[in-house]
């Protein structure tokens, strides 16, 4: 189980081929910078590793006929592990994060003792059909960069070095980080993202996220996780959240804050795909009550677009959905807030699942495995190295080409 790549050169080439294969050897050198030798030489221990195989597809160049190399993504599995309120929800990925398993279970006490004893049962559970190759974890808090929880509000944790505790016990390796950027990673290394360096990502449900790819990396510092565009101010006359804040993300675009406000409106105890499902029928009431939450919407949108220069924002999260029935209302509160001048903002919905959520999770385990590295915990969102062009420096691609 695991694999130790030789060198940075050797891990680039695995991640290149993970992310962008099939690929011929003289694109994989031309995309990399290798002297031919060298990738020769890179390309036999993945293959020797069983990371990487020369696929029996057949590419006709200029010149001769290639074999192009790719990673076998079946012959790996990931356990992607997401912490809800009362739930431990899991999924079992392949090497490119599809789902081939999906697994739950309820936790009780909420203590990280039964919280880890539940991923491990979890892990057996899967390994019945897949061995597992590394775990990930995503977390709705603030996570170091050693995969230690330094705060989940929403499972009363503190100072939880979470990664440590689940490697010790499942023999695994193990990466936990916040949940946001785990889903911004997943959608760079495996969804929308592919291929993009810059782009960004608005969550709603129990809160308001944002995540945020530039130049190619996460953006993320020891603070992600805390929420901070949670309060951001959308509109003056709107509702207050627990903070007092008139209008804040929060109190217009959580699942929470609608349902009070329908409530309060209705005098009817709804549940979210209730008022979607009515809102989706033309009811007056419910659709009234969501324009202003579509507006406001538009607005974070306008707001993430003005500031931060996206080529696009995925929208995600459990309340996808507002985006989708106040489609037209979100628009308006865009334009209104982005100057007619500049390009139009290219929206993205995400599925809303804790599957989507979990395949993120996964995605820090595939990235441990891939990238692995000296130190076991490393959050690898915040590795030194940089994420998904590893280009290292020119005098060091030199040396190692004449190697
Ligand atoms: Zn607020």
């Amino acid at each position: 189980m695991g694999w130790q790549p030789s060198d940075q050169l050797t891990q680039d080439v695995a991640l290149e081929v993970l992310l962008h294969g099939p690929l011929g050897r003289a694109e994989l050198a031309r995309r990399l910078d290798l002297a031919p030798a060298t990738l020769t030489r890179i390309s036999s221990e993945l293959i020797r590793s069983g990371i990487v195989t020369e696929t029996s597809q057949v590419i006709e160049g200029r010149g001769r006929p290639t074999t192009p190399l790719d990673v076998v993504p079946t012959a790996h599995h990931f356990l992607g592990v997401k912490l809800a309120g009362e739930f431990v929800f899991a999924v079992v990925t392949d090497l490119r994060a599809r789902v081939v398993r999906v697994l739950d279970a309820r936790h009780h006490t909420g203590s990280p003792e039964e919280v880890v004893d539940i991923i491990h049962s979890l892990r057996d559970e899967a390994e019945a059909d897949h061995p597992i190759d590394a775990v990930g974890i995503a977390v709705g808090g603030v996570v170091d960069a050693d995969g230690a929880i330094t705060s989940a509000p929403f499972l009363g944790w503190t100072d939880i070095p979470l990664a440590a505790m689940t490697e010790r016990q499942l023999q695994r390796p193990t990466a936990c980080a916040n949940d946001l950027e785990a889903f911004v990673e997943a959608l760079h290394w495996f969804g929308v993202g592919s291929g993009h360096s810059n782009f960004a990502a608005i969550t709603l449900g129990v809160g308001v996220g944002y995540g945020c790819i530039a130049n190619g990396r996460v953006l993320a510092n020891a603070d992600s996780g805390v929420g901070l565009v949670g309060h951001w101010p959308l509109d003056p006359l709107g509702p207050l959240c627990r903070k007092g804040h008139q209008g804040c993300a929060e109190a217009m675009l959580t699942i929470p804050a609608i349902k009070r406000s329908m409530l309060v409106a209705t005098g009817e105890q709804l549940d979210w795909d209730q008022i979607i499902a009515r809102a989706r029928r033309g009811d007056d009431t419910i659709t009234r009550l969501l324009e202003r939450s579509g507006r406001a919407l538009g607005q974070l949108i306008a707001a993430v677009a003005n500031l931060t220069a996206p080529d696009f924002i995925v929208i995600g999260g459990e309340g996808v959905d507002l985006a989708e029935v106040a489609r037209a209302d979100l628009l308006d509160g865009l334009d209104e807030h982005r100057d007619p001048r500049a390009s139009k903002v290219s929206i993205e919905l995400a599925p809303g699942t804790n599957e989507e959520w979990c395949r993120g999770a996964a995605v820090l385990g595939i990235r441990r495995f891939v990238l692995a590295r000296g130190n076991a915990n490393n959050n690898p969102l915040r590795a030194e190295t940089p994420a998904t062009d590893p280009t290292p420096a020119p005098e060091a691609r030199a040396a190692a080409n004449q190697a």
